[in-house]
């Protein structure tokens, strides 16, 4: 399956804040979706950065409640690797293997277009094996 196939089961919303967005706000955003990341923005939809709940733990831990009040930007990982809608599931799980996350915003033409996670990932990845087993089942049966 790949990231278009994924997208059509999962949907195409993407919670997002902006650089000026605090940390509070998307720690009460993160909670209330129930999820583990957020997006950020720029006003023109381009993708600046990313939060996830690791992010503000880390900086709890270091700050204290103070963490709460500062904007997305000064917490937020600027270098945001993503996806493309043609990419495979084996691909986005060699690049959350790679590097230790597990978010991918999606991006088409330059715009944030859905996010896959690695639930999403591991539940594609079972759906596929779930057919490559009932294929065979079928195969052998038929012979
Ligand atoms: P996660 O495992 O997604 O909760 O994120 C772990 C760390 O990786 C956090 O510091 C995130 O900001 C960062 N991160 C999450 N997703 C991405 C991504 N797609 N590209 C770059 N960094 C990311």
């Amino acid at each position: 399956m790949n990231v278009a196939g994924i997208l059509e089961l999962k949907g195409r919303d993407v919670a997002t804040a902006t650089p000026t967005d605090s940390i509070e706000s998307i720690a009460r955003n993160l909670a209330a979706l129930k999820i583990g990341a957020i997006v950020v923005v720029e006003a023109d939809g381009s993708v600046c950065g990313i939060v996830s709940e690791r992010d503000i733990v880390r900086s709890i831990a270091s700050k204290g409640a103070e963490a709460l009040a500062q904007p997305a930007s000064e917490l937020m990982t600027r270098a945001v690797v993503t996806c493309a809608e043609d990419e495979t599931n084996a691909k986005l799980m060699e690049k959350m293997t790679a590097g230790r996350f597990r978010h991918l915003p999606v991006v088409a033409s330059g715009k944030l277009a859905g996010i896959v996670s690695i639930g999403d990932v591991v539940k594609a990845r079972i759906a596929e094996a779930e057919a490559e087993a009932e294929a065979m089942r079928s195969y052998i049966t038929s012979a």
